[in-house]
């Protein structure tokens, strides 16, 4: 845990760094221990701490939004390294490039200012512009990879620029998932808007989202395991909404969604998924793969 942290802390003094990082505090779902944090101001010093953890053998774990992780109660055996400060968007024409901490709320904000249209379906996920781009996060009215033209990443100590075929996406999955690596920027290809347009494409999608679950959660905690059939419907077959372990319950309004009544543990989410999934794959004979991410 920490002593990787602090020893590399010592290495690199000049760097923003937190010993103890509350993983509850920087997640949706609000579970989790504390762990060694870095918070780099700048690429240079991202691109230091990620040399130097890549030397030392110490995994590093890229951190956006906080929306589609579970963290260990025990906290990372390894350093979290925070992207908050990568916040910086920029236009030209109908091509929009956003750094890997930008926020949904951000980026919209100038796709109406800039009237281009193409990501209003993000509308309402609580993500930052890596995560996004990580996962391929998307809804029935598209995936964030459609409008992306390239992704700028550091891996193993170099910068690459992948044109979309490059980045593989797919549902919920994309190259990126391979390999160790930290999504710098992404280019987004958007569309010229009628005026009013985007705001309107925003309004109707953060109408639709109205009927999820609030509190703290990670969104849909399983993928869809086909097309055609939703892990939500499938949990909600074997009788599972409301079903809770310690702190973690099964939303009743919508069953892939688990929610955290603010007493749950890191434990508590694991042995629920565990049960769902053994109830599912007992009931129906389909096993439930993980949408979410795990920090362990
Ligand atoms: C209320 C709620 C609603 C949601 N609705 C949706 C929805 O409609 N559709 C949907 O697809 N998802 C949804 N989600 C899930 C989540 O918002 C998405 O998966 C999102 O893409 C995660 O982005 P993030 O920035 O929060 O990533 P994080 O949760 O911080 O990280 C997710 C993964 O991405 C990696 N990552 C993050 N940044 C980088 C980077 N710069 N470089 C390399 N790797 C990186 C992390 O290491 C981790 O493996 C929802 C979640 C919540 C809580």
């Amino acid at each position: 845990m920490g002593h990787y942290g602090l020893l590399l802390s010592a290495l690199l003094p000049e760097i923003r760094f937190e010993k103890d990082f509350s993983l509850a505090l920087h997640t949706t779902v609000g579970v989790g221990g504390n762990t060694a944090a870095f918070l780099p101001l700048s690429r240079a010093q991202l691109f230091s701490v990620v040399r130097l953890c890549e030397r030392c053998n110490v995994r590093y774990f890229p951190l956006g939004g906080g929306s589609n992780v579970l963290p260990s109660d025990d906290g990372f055996n390894g350093v979290i390294l925070s992207t908050s400060a990568f916040d910086g968007v920029s236009v030209d024409g109908e091509h929009v490039t956003a750094e890997c901490g930008v926020g949904v709320g951000k980026l919209l904000s100038v796709c109406k200012r800039r009237q281009l249209t193409g990501l209003e379906f993000l509308a309402g996920i609580p993500a930052k512009v890596g995560g996004l781009t990580y996962m391929n996060a998307g809804t029935a009215d598209g995936h964030v990879g459609d409008c992306i033209e390239s992704v700028t990443f550091l891996r193993a100590g170099k910068v690459y620029t992948y044109t979309k075929e490059q980045c593989q996406f797919s549902y919920k999955t994309t190259v990126f998932q391979q390999f160790p690596c930290v999504i710098l920027s992404v280019r987004f290809a958007l569309k010229k808007a009628q005026e009013g347009e985007v705001f309107e494409n925003i309004s109707r999608m953060l109408e639709k989202r109205k009927h999820l679950p609030t509190g703290k959660s990670m969104g849909c905690t399983f993928k869809n395991p086909t097309v055609d059939l939703s892990a939500g419907k499938l949990i909600e077959d074997c009788n599972l909404k409301g079903f809770r372990v310690g702190g973690a319950v099964v939303s009743p309004r919508h069953a892939n969604f688990i929610l955290n009544d603010s007493h749950a543990t890191a434990q508590d989410y694991i042995s629920l998924i565990e049960h769902i999934k053994r109830t599912v794959r007992e009931q129906t004979g389909v096993r439930l793969e993980e949408e979410i991410r795990y920090i362990r």
